[in-house]
Parts: C-alpha cells; structure tokens; sequence
C-alpha cells in the first residue's frame, strides 16, 4: 500500500509537466516569498505578474507538549514500512481517526488504538450524536477514544513510548502520531511585504477568493476557509475565473459558496455530512424538522452485516435540506445527493419522488426511507 502511495505521491510525473508546459504554464521549482504587492523571488530568480495565485498548502500544527519531537505525522504515518500494534494518536480529528481505522483493520491482530484529544468531545465540526455514534462503532474495531485528555509530556523508554497527561494517566505505545490537525503553511512567504492580511486560521480572502491585496488570489488550505481537496479544487476555479474576468474589466459572476460543501471521514463505516449540525440550529435559534435513525435494519445493510449504519436529516418548515448525517458503507454518494438537493434548492418533496425510482438496492435507494417522516 505504501509502494502504490508512493507512485502516485512521489513528485510532479513528467506526462503532467509535459501537459502544463503544451497549455503554456511553466514549472519552477523552488521556494517562493513575496518581495512586493506584485513581486516574488523564487530562489535567486524574480517574477512580476498581474495576477497571484497563493496555494501553498498546510502542515500539522506546532504540538507545544515536551517530546514532541517524538511524534509522527501524517506523512511519516504513510511511510511505514510496518503498523505495530499501540499506537497513540494525540488529537481527535478525521486524520486520527481515518488512519485508526486503517491500522485497526491492516495491523497486526490485537492492535490497539489510543485517540487523546483535549476536548470533550472529538471531531469537533461533526454532529455530536453522530460522532458517539461513529466512537462507538470504532470502539468495537479496537479504537478508543478518550476525551478532556490535557497531555504533559512524551518520553522514550527504550523501544516504548509514554504519554503522559495532566490527570496522571501513563499510555504506554510504540508509536505515537499527531493527530492534532493542520495548520495552513505561509509562514516563509512573506505575506506582509504584499500587504496581504492573515490569521492563524489561513489568508483572508472574499468570495472570489481576493485577498487584502487586490492582485493576489489565495486558494486552498492556505486560506481561512475549508481544508478539502475538492473545497481547494472549487476556489481555483472561482480565483480563475475572477483573474479572466478583471482583464476584461468584468467582475466575476461566480462566487464561493460554503453552505453546502460535503465531508466524509473515511473510516468504517464512514460517517459524511453536508450542512449544519444540529446543535448548530439550536444555537442559531433556527426552527428543523428532523429525520434520524440508528442500527438501521434496512436490506443494504442487514446484507452485508452492518449493524451501525445511521442517518439524521434536518429540514426547515418550507422543506427545504439544512443539514444531513449519514454513517454507513457508502456515506460519500448518499451525502452527495443531498448536497446536490441543497446547492439546486429541491425541497424534500420533489426530492424523495425523484430518489423513488433509484436503483434498488444501492445505498441511494433508502434516501427515501430517510425522507418520508420530513413529508408530514
Ligand atoms: C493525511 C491527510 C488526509 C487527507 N484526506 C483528505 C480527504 O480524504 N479528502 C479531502 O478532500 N481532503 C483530504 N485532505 C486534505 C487535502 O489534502 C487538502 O485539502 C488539499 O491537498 C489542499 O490542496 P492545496 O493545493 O491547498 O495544498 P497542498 O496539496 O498541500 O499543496 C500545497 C503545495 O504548495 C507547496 N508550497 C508550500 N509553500 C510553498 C512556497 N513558499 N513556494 C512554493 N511552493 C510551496 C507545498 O510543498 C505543496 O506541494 C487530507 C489531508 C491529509 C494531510
């Protein structure tokens, strides 16, 4: 697995440069900082463009624990030549708990994951009913999850590692990894002498992805919006075609939407969402209809011994999607149905006649099941 990795990983392939080069972009290589508001040196060369487009990425955040050097990230994690059998994940996100999945299932049998994360709870922008739901199913893979967990330090003791937290807790592992999430990566390029403005959660840009300075366009993990690669894929777009638009003296028509931009962990079962949570409703104070179930017993999954799969659906009183949660065997196409249904506005109604004649029995023939008590 991390052979195939690699070959799809390992570097820009030639026939992509080749590709780049025939639609008349060329490939510089090296580290670029900003010298001006149009201006930036890449090593000892200078460029000046009309146009900046800023996509330079994330890393894992700093870990201000002692030892911290000890632990690994997500692309060391990857380069493993084996998964040993206690591992220890320092921070509750879709990193941790994508890549305990994986060693739970391809590690050797009996392997054991700790995931210690500070808050109360993990998988913060998640559905917090969801998410217990999720925990429990990793806790029957193997997978535990301990929550309010302040960590103190990391030591070596010979081939071990300890963890140790503030509530004298001892987690004894051969690996600890950093789960603890990214943070978007501008530090070396001189983002001041562009005057373009930025804080810790990534460069600030509108909806046609401009920053404070006109001229540069920031896209991607780097940006204060969402870290998905389909999310960097859809800013370049709208970037592209704002720079078009401003050599004809045109604004740009389209514009970034984040309302319903659809997320899946990885694990399994996997768990996706699209919209708002629901405690994100309550505290809005906006008023939802709701449809949810658990340990769902309907033929797709009883065929293939699921018994964790579940889903809540939120709609407000015109019928209208706010947010929807599945877990099961194939979130990702049923959340991207109802992420199609809220970007086009097709209220329940239309939506669930539309979904009746679905492909029985694909995962999206139950969205049915799942709308009918919003129909009420
Ligand atoms: C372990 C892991 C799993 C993930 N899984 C998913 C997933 O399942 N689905 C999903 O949607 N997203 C996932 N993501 C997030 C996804 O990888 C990012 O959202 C996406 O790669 C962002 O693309 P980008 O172009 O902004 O940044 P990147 O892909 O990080 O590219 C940025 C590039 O810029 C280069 N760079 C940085 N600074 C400079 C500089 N000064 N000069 C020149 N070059 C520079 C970097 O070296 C890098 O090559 C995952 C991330 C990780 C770490």
């Amino acid at each position: 697995m991390r052979d195939a990795k690699n070959r799809f990983t390992g570097g820009v392939p030639q026939r992509t440069v080749d590709g780049l080069h025939k639609a008349g972009i060329d490939l510089i290589r090296g580290h670029a900082r900003f010298t001006g508001s149009q201006t930036l040196s890449v090593d000892d060369r200078h460029f000046t463009a009309e146009a900046i487009v800023v996509a330079t990425g994330a890393v894992p955040m700093p870990l201000p624990i002692p030892g911290a050097g000890l632990v690994i990230d997500s692309s060391a994690f990857l380069e493993l030549a084996h998964l040993p059998e206690r591992i220890v994940f320092i921070g509750g996100g879709f990193i941790a708990f994508e890549f305990a999945h994986f060693a739970s299932r391809l590690g050797p049998s009996g392997t054991r994951c700790i995931i210690l994360e500070a808050a109360p709870r993990p998988l913060g922008p998640f559905d917090a009913e969801m998410v217990a739901r999720l925990s429990a199913a990793s806790a029957e893979e193997g997978i535990e999850i301990r929550c309010n967990v302040a960590i103190t330090g990391i030591e070596r003791a010979g081939k071990e590692f300890i963890v140790t937290t503030a509530d004298n807790q001892r987690v004894t592992a051969d690996l600890v990894v950093h789960g603890a999430g990214r943070i978007p990566d501008f530090k070396d390029l001189d983002l001041a002498a562009a005057g373009i403005e930025a804080s810790a959660r990534g460069i600030r840009v509108d909806d046609r992805m401009t920053t404070s300075n006109p001229r540069v366009y920031a896209v991607g993990d780097c940006a204060a919006t969402i870290q998905l690669a389909r999310v960097a894929d859809a800013e370049a777009q709208v970037a592209a075609e704002a720079i078009i638009a401003r050599r004809t003296g045109q604004e740009s028509h389209t514009a970034m939407d984040y309302s319903a931009v659809p997320a899946t962990l990885f694990t399994y079962p996997q768990y996706a969402m699209v919209g708002k949570t629901e405690k994100a409703l309550q505290e809005a104070a906006t008023p939802y209809f709701k449809s949810s179930a658990h340990g769902l017993g309907w033929p797709t999954y009883r065929r293939v011994g699921l018994h964790s799969a579940a889903y809540k659906v939120l709609a407000d009183r015109e019928g209208q999607i706010l947010g929807a949660h599945i877990i099961a065997d194939n979130a990702t196409g049923i959340i991207n149905t109802f992420a199609l249904a809220m970007q086009n506005r097709i209220p329940v109604a239309d939506l669930h006649r539309q979904s009746i004649m679905t492909p029985y029995p694909s995962r999206e023939s139950d969205l049915i099941y799942m709308l009918a008590p919003l129909l009420a």
